[in-house]
């Protein structure tokens, strides 16, 4: 109950000092009213928020102070107002609308009833969060064409908060600092090569007055590395590359100098990848940061590392020194990354009770599908199970070394593996109660079709994953034939099992809260908002978003009112690539907020499937061009696009184009004249005779649509 209304005080005080002295015999009448008083006047007041008020975030029940409310990124609040008794009458208290359809992944933070949040293209935006009342936005202006760096859409995670200032990374690379009060920004640095397809989508850290920020585009081929930045002025202080660069410069460190004893040929041209777009951890007791790694640039050990390895530190749990960012101990999920199973995915710290001994110990779920306990001060395996369908290994042996399946190594020909790309779990937030003793996260079955190309080309603004997605053989139809589901699960840590399950009735669902009043907070892909019960996963609650979600709900305090808040807002890569895993409702995005004993209601577009019209453009082309306009759609259009041009509504569905907008094809695709809509220019990638060749594709595409849809009038 620390820090209830710190900075209020200060205003305040004279005003309560005089009520006090006058009915000082009314002091308990007033008391309930003078405090609603302080919270309502403090809502619009940045508290100071420094490194002691973020270690005591646990104590601090009002605020969500920092990505996963505490260092130890539980996401566990001990809010009971809101418990399984009460849970059914929550109701909407407000929501706000943001302005497109783009994917919101974002955590937001509250401090003193303001909540800070992100929406697509990574813009900052501040509210009162009582009554939804709108403080500021700020918009850092990305350059639209940078969506083609984003493998995943133009989405951000969340900001961060710290001594009256609110940090976020940008799509394009920079990590910005704005005032909290006015929403101004007070300093941004770039942290990336400029015009390189690196990009920012996670929430960065505060580590002892500095800012921890990394960044993604392993897809792409870019050197994987992590960033702290000085809070005040945004200059670095240490950066830490997770993967060795080319060996005939000096090593940065002696530990990328071993790393690079684990890996052949020439890695380098490629950056090797192992970004760290997502989980940062930080243990003020042990002075450690954690950092999960991603997956390799390109995807294959076979086009990356000829010779083979481990290639470090690759899909790795790593611990840096808080101070200077140097590696202190690495445990490797994935050793030699074959399958873009990145360990990126969320850590979450914990002391367990193992074998009658208290461990601190570190947990992540990544993409590889096994549940890893990890010692956080040694690096020390503990355990691991699988907690998905698992096929590129058997189990992890007591060493902590996978035990790997030949023909998901080999991947000779086109192989089917499980689980897919995009994980048995990704980067969806879990959360850990702490009176359950169960972590809670959702998983995802699917196989994914490796299909490994034989040299590995080089596309020096578009994926390098080494996967030929122009293939067009019989195991593509026999994919759509496999199945494909999601559940939410409770995971005992220390037995290594699952506890409860609630299928699901889209695969991919979104990240979860826990709280005290044992509930468990979860969105999911068809814009189901849900509450179930933490000890048994019964369903106590559920409200109709509109949209799907993936993003993790918080809860958080005013005027000693408990609220519940969501970003709901479908995007991301399954969905642009129009996968399975992409199924889910796409709407406008939003905030929602909850509270008991509201009744707020949402108002929801209606949904219009207009058919596609059968195109009047003409175009002659060959047969062979029309085959070459399908590969070249698949490794240019289709990862926005969607998959043989169908799209979800994210992005414009080609099949639709007009006939006046085929007439400036070219202009659009080579001279990037809708750049400022979000459509980059590929004038430096495609000739256009390719262009040309895209455009027959989609028209052919369109045709097919049209003639089934002219069928079933
Ligand atoms: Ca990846």
């Amino acid at each position: 109950m620390k820090n209830q209304y710190p900075k209020s005080s200060r205003n305040i005080a004279p005003i309560s000092l005089v009520l006090l002295a006058r009915v000082r015999r009314y002091f308990v009448a007033f008391a309930i009213p003078l405090l609603t008083l302080l919270g309502s006047c403090n809502s619009k007041v940045s508290p100071e928020v420094d490194d002691t008020a973020l270690r005591n975030a646990d104590s601090d029940v009002d605020n969500w102070l920092t990505h996963g409310r505490t260092y130890s990124e539980h996401r566990h609040s001990p809010l009971e107002q809101i418990d399984e008794s009460t849970v059914d009458r929550l109701g909407l208290a407000w929501s706000y609308e943001f302005a497109d359809k783009r994917g919101l992944e974002a955590t937001p933070i509250v401090v003193n009833g303001v909540l800070y949040t992100t929406s697509s293209w990574s813009v900052v935006h501040a509210f009162d969060a009582a009554t939804g009342e709108k403080l500021w936005t700020y918009n850092p202006e990305v350059p639209r064409g940078y969506a083609r760096f984003a493998c995943c859409d133009v989405v951000n995670r969340g900001p961060a908060f710290y001594k009256g200032k609110v940090y976020s990374g940008t799509l394009d690379g920079r990590l910005i600092a704005v005032d909290s009060k006015t929403g101004k920004l007070v300093w941004e640095t770039q942290t990336t090569p400029e015009g390189k397809a690196y990009t920012i989508t996670g929430a960065p850290r505060i580590v002892e007055g500095r800012i921890l920020i990394g960044n993604g585009g392993a897809e792409y081929g870019v050197r994987g590395y992590i960033s702290a930045y000085d809070a005040e002025n945004g200059e670095l202080a240490w950066r830490t590359y997770t993967v060795p660069g080319d060996p005939s410069l000096p090593f940065e460190s002696k530990a990328l100098e071993k790393a690079s004893k684990t890996w052949s040929g020439e890695w380098w041209h490629l950056g090797g990848g192992g970004t760290c777009w997502d989980a940062i951890t930080y243990d003020p007791e042990l002075q450690l940061v954690y950092i999960g790694t991603g997956n390799g640039s390109p995807w294959y050990r076979r086009l990356r590392s000829h010779g083979g390895g481990d290639n470090l530190y690759l899909s790795s749990i790593i611990a840096l020194r808080a101070d200077d960012g140097e590696l202190v101990w690495h445990y490797q999920t994935t050793p030699g990354d074959n399958w873009d199973y990145t360990a990126t995915q969320p850590l979450i710290l914990a002391e367990l009770t193992i074998s009658g001994a208290q461990r601190k110990v570190i947990m992540q779920a990544p993409k590889n599908g096994f549940f890893y306990v990890i010692d956080r001060a040694t690096g020390e395996f503990i355990s691991a199970k699988a907690f998905g369908n698992v096929t590129w290994a058997e189990g992890i042996d007591t060493n902590g070394r996978p035990i790997e399946s030949k023909e998901a190594r080999e991947l000779k020909d086109p192989t089917f593996v499980r689980p897919a790309t995009n994980g048995a779990h990704n980067w969806h937030p879990m959360s850990f109660h702490p009176g359950t003793g169960l972590v809670y996260f959702p998983v995802y079955d699917g196989a994914f079709l490796h299909l490994v190309d034989s040299v590995q080309r080089y596309y020096p603004r578009d994926f390098n994953t080494g996967r030929n997605f122009g293939y067009q053989g019989p195991e593509i139809a026999q994919w759509e034939t496999l199945p494909i589901s999601g559940k939410l699960v409770a995971w005992d840590p220390i037995g290594q099992k699952e506890v409860w399950k609630v299928e699901q009735p889209l695969p991919v669902s979104g990240g979860v809260l826990s709280t005290a009043g044992n509930l468990i907070f979860q969105g999911r892909a068809d814009g189901d908002f849900s509450a179930y019960r933490a000890t048994d996963g019964q369903l106590l609650w559920e409200f109709n978003a509109g949209t799907g979600i993936g993003a993790a709900p918080i809860t958080y305090r005013v005027n000693g009112i408990q609220y519940v808040a969501v970003m709901a807002g479908w995007g991301g890569a399954e969905v642009l690539w129009n996968s399975g895993f992409g199924q889910g409702k796409v709407g406008k995005g939003r905030l929602l907020i909850f509270a008991l004993d509201h009744s707020s209601e949402l108002v929801m577009e209606e949904e219009k499937i207009i058919p596609v019209p059968k195109p009047d453009f003409k175009l002659e082309v060959s047969a062979e061009e029309l085959a070459a306009g399908f590969s070249s759609y698949m490794t240019y259009c289709g990862r926005c696009h969607g998959a043989n041009a169908i799209s979800r509504g994210l992005t414009p569905d080609l099949r639709y184009t007009t006939t006046t907008t085929h007439e400036v094809f070219n202009k659009i695709v080579l001279e990037g004249v809708r750049e400022v809509l979000g459509m980059p220019s590929f004038g430096e990638d495609l000739t256009t005779k390719e262009t040309k060749s895209i455009q027959a594709y989609i028209l052919g595409e369109a045709r097919k649509a049209a003639a089934v849809a002219s069928d079933i009038d």
